[in-house]
């Protein structure tokens, strides 16, 4: 009896239509507000800061959107990314369950965030933008992003959160290898930096500092600069699909379906780009799949946050959304999973969280990192800290279907690789690590922190 591992699709498989859950959602869109006026955007306003194409697909409801040619031939790098059976992680755990994932972490820079960075470098280059702005907190974003613009000749600015900059080099070398500048957040070259650092000279900076930055130098630049995005924004989301449609056509290779869909979510990109393909099935053609969003107890938007309209970034220049935050001003604690560290969560995602459709977990860090150990002793890879935290709720699901004595089919996404990480597995690996959980006085009262908007447009 052969047993199949890797479910591998061809070139031409590379899906050709990126999968909008807009077209599908139960759940009516809720509108953009502008941070000043607090009022619904206009175009101009986004249109400072986004191009135009990028716009049109923030706003979309078409259900299937054509992927370029330009950035299908670019895709071919790496996608299709390969579907593996975790068999020696099954064995090890002696669970009746079968485990699958979708690995992103084969991508040149190591994460899921490539998908979106080649989408969004080539729209913006169509629409003649001529450099870009952006923030990233341990690199995984910007070095995508530094890929992409090198690939379609645009230059980038990168804000890197601080205590990044300075604990996690490696990866700024690598963006600063594709030609990108980075810059260590909070700077002296943006007000918004400027007003952090006369305030507290040595900030180590947040994810929500560095987004003020990258939008307020794309939003004086008169158009020669604009903005990206990582996470969190329908349009990510939207590129981000690519990851589930794949999984559909891999699991159906393994004759098999999910019970449920598992991925870590930060800002919830790698876990919508898997789930979404798997809820149209769901909604449209009544297949019935859990799907359960993992984040961490440092930065539990899901769990312990309110749904509510909040700024995107500290600073209150970004768009306002409503969406589940824990504040503009919360500073999660410095857990290895930079990746996680966000306030908030992609609206489209919140949205189908508060309608009850998808299922969240918090997590903390030490189980976390045995999780990631177990997975690299079984599988050999060695995971980010980010995706480590999908691997142990897989594992959880496993271990709860082996009590039950029940089959259950579980796919994960493994978001991307932990080679620049290894500060941390050295810290796990000498029993350094702690557990971090927020200060209670930081989830109490959000609803007083956030902004006041204008209710009448906002119904
Ligand atoms: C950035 C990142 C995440 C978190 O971002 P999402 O938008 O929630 O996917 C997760 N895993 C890895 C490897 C990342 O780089």
């Amino acid at each position: 009896m052969t047993e199949q591992t890797r479910f591998s699709l061809s070139e031409n498989d590379i899906p050709r239509f990126y999968y909008n859950i807009a077209a599908d959602s139960p759940v009516e869109p809720t509108p953009v507000l502008n941070p000043q006026t607090k009022e619904p955007v206009t175009p101009d306003f986004l249109g400072a800061i986004f191009p135009m194409p990028i716009i049109e697909q923030e706003i979309s409801t078409e259900r299937y959107i054509e992927i370029p040619e330009e950035v299908r031939e670019i895709y071919k790098l790496w996608r299709p990314t390969p579907l593996i059976r975790a068999r020696r992680l099954e064995k090890a755990l002696g669970t009746p369950a079968h485990i699958y994932f979708k690995y992103e972490g084969v991508s040149p820079s190591g994460s899921h965030k490539s998908n979106t960075a080649v989408a969004q470098a080539y729209y913006n280059k169509i629409a003649g933008t001529k450099a870009i702005t952006t923030e990233t907190g341990a690199g995984q974003w910007g070095s995508a992003l530094g890929m992409a613009c090198k690939f379609f000749d645009m230059d980038l600015e990168v804000y890197m959160v601080k205590v990044s900059y300075d604990q996690k080099p490696y990866r700024r070398y690598l963006m600063e290898t594709f030609g990108a500048e980075v810059f260590a957040s909070p700077s002296n070259r943006t007000h918004a930096g400027r007003a952090i650092l006369e305030n507290e000279p040595n900030s180590p900076g947040s994810l929500g500092i560095a987004i003020s930055e990258a939008v307020e130098m794309a939003a004086i630049s008169n158009g020669v600069k604009k903005y990206s995005l990582g996470s969190v924004l329908n349009h990510v989301l939207l590129h981000q699909s690519i990851i589930g449609e794949e999984a559909i056509k891999q699991m159906d290779m393994a004759d098999e379906y999910p019970d449920v869909v598992i991925g870590c979510v930060g800002g919830g990109s790698n876990f919508s780009g898997i789930a979404f393909p798997f809820l149209r099935e769901k909604i449209r053609n009544g297949r019935s799949t859990r799907f359960l969003a993992v984040e961490p107890k440092a930065a539990p938007s899901l769990t312990r946050g309110v749904y509510d309209f909040d700024y995107g970034d500290t600073a209150q220049m970004a768009p306002i959304v409503k969406m589940y935050t824990l504040g503009h001003d919360f500073m999660p604690s410095a857990i290895h999973a930079g990746g996680l560290r966000y306030h908030g969560m992609a609206p489209q995602l919140s949205a189908l969280y508060n309608a009850g459709l998808i299922e969240g977990v918090a997590l903390d860090q030490l189980e976390v990192f045995e999780a990631a150990t177990l997975f690299a002793h079984t599988e050999g890879i060695l995971p980010a800290p980010e995706s480590s935290h999908a691997i142990r709720a897989a594992i959880d699901e496993a271990i709860d279907a082996k009590n039950k004595e029940e089959k259950r089919v579980i796919l994960f996404n493994l978001s991307g690789h932990g080679h620049f990480d290894l500060s941390s597995y050295n810290a796990y690996n000498k029993g350094e690590l702690r557990d971090y959980s927020y200060p209670e006085e930081a989830l109490v009262n959000i609803s007083t922190r956030l902004p006041e908007v204008k209710m009448g447009l906002t119904a």
